[in-house]
């Protein structure tokens, strides 16, 4: 067995307001077992449609996966749909039935007929017992293919996945594994990473290297399917290596930790404590920061403070530096980080303030210009960045950079220290 694909069947998903999570979850499984997830659909509740995605399905992949559609209602038609592709009868199964009855009664509810439908088992399907709902998993075997039914809900498909389907595909799976790291990048743009270390992933052809951009970072995932796990392990660890190398301080996590959980810890590591007076983004900066249980320890506080009037009265900033310098400038950041670390009495301080648009843009401040300072007990340094795009990505490259100014400096400082 080496490709999957994964059917995610129901009409609710074809609008704009339901998600498919349940392959996300698959595939994440599959990876693990050495399957690659090659293609995966999203079907409506109709028969023909779903039809034809099991046909398609069965030409291309050893195994496919159908999550959703084994419900009591009219519009669950995937095992009558795979039955009849198949050509297999559906034949009522007497051990699911009685155990629909069992949940039932257990409930004090009683059983409408519809539900019988959930005990309809294509002949030869092995029963997957569903402890969770009563819609049981099932398991078919065709032309040295393997189908497998699981309910919709996610919970369910965890649990029959989990308990019921993983031990089966564990011991069909070959010795083939995906190895994978993740790297994290700040403070580059995409293709100036690239250009830096395109030469020296090239070079491993045996690993295919994605770059993403996130508003979180640029991710660098690196991944090689092997049959030897160890070896695997050191080639894409030694690659890791050399583009840390080629980017230095930029990349922040070769483990997939995030920009929020590597501050935390170096928070924690320095034992500086943090306070945050936020125009532009509003809290963001703040949230994040306290996005990691046990940030009491390091986060002293944070202060949204927008109108110029909270500026200096919350944070002591001088009305005149405002009137002189105007609100988003370096000395009003500078004022903001020096005033919040005197006010909360902290190791370190944060100031941030700017044009999070669309509106307030001038030549000279267009929308997108932030301006952030970190202060400490010596003084206090000072950024600017002109950010494009919308007031969305803005506000959150913006919380993103001032994070990545924070990990910057708790890093030299723990580097000039060791
Ligand atoms: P069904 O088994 O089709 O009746 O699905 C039951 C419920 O499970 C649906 O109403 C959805 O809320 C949920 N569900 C079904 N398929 C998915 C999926 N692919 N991802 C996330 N949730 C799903
Ligand atoms: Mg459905």
């Amino acid at each position: 067995m080496k490709h999957a694909e994964i059917i995610a069947v129901g009409s609710e998903l074809l609008t704009p307001f339901h998600l498919d999570t349940n392959s996300l979850f698959l595939t994440e499984e599959l990876n693990r077992l050495g399957l690659a997830v090659i293609r995966k659909s999203i079907v409506a509740d109709d028969r023909q449609a779903l039809r034809e995605a099991f046909a398609q399905a069965l030409e291309r992949a050893d195994l496919v996966i159908a999550t959703g559609g084994l419900g009591p209602t009219e519009d669950d038609l995937t095992r009558e749909a795979l039955a009849d592709l198949l050509e297999r009868r559906l034949l009522p199964n007497a051990r699911v039935l009685d155990e629909i009855r069992e949940r039932f009664a257990h409930r004090g509810r009683t059983m409408t007929p519809n539900n019988e439908r959930q005990a309809l088992v294509p002949e030869g399907a092995m029963v997957l017992p569903n402890a969770l709902g009563t819609a049981p998993g099932l398991w078919l075997e065709t032309r040295g293919r393997v189908v497998v039914l699981l309910p919709g809900p996610p919970g369910e498909l965890r649990h029959v996945f989990t308990e019921q389907v993983l031990p089966q595909l564990e011991k069909r799976s070959g010795a083939r594994r995906m190895a994978h790291r993740l790297l994290r990048v700040a403070g580059m743009s995409e293709s100036h990473l690239d250009h830096r270390i395109a030469e020296i992933y090239k070079r491993y052809e045996s690993v295919e290297t994605t770059i993403l951009a996130t508003p979180e970072g640029i991710e660098i995932h690196l991944t090689l399917w092997s049959e030897d796990s160890a070896e695997a392990g050191r080639v894409l660890d030694e690659l890791a290596g050399r583009i840390t190398m080629a980017l230095g301080e930029a990349v922040f996590s070769v483990d997939g930790e995030t920009l929020d959980e590597v501050v935390a810890r170096e928070l924690q590591l320095s034992g500086a404590t943090i306070a945050v007076a936020e125009s532009c983004t509003g809290g963001m900066v703040s949230a994040r920061l306290t996005n990691i249980a046990g940030s009491s320890v390091y986060f002293r506080g944070g202060v949204v403070s927008y109108s110029n009037e909270m500026k200096t009265a919350w944070v002591g900033v001088p009305a005149e530096l405002i009137e002189r310098h105007g609100a988003v400038s370096a000395e009003v950041a500078i004022a903001m980080a020096t005033g919040v670390r005197r006010a909360a009495d902290a190791t370190l301080g944060v100031g941030i303030t700017g044009i999070a648009g669309p509106g307030g843009g001038t030549p000279e401040k267009p929308v997108g210009t932030v301006h952030f300072s970190l202060a400490d007990a010596a003084g206090a340094q000072e950024r600017l960045v002109r950010f494009g795009g919308d007031r969305d990505r803005i506000r959150r490259l913006a919380s993103q950079t001032a994070l990545d100014m924070i990990r910057r400096y708790l890093f030299r400082a723990r580097q000039g220290r060791g």
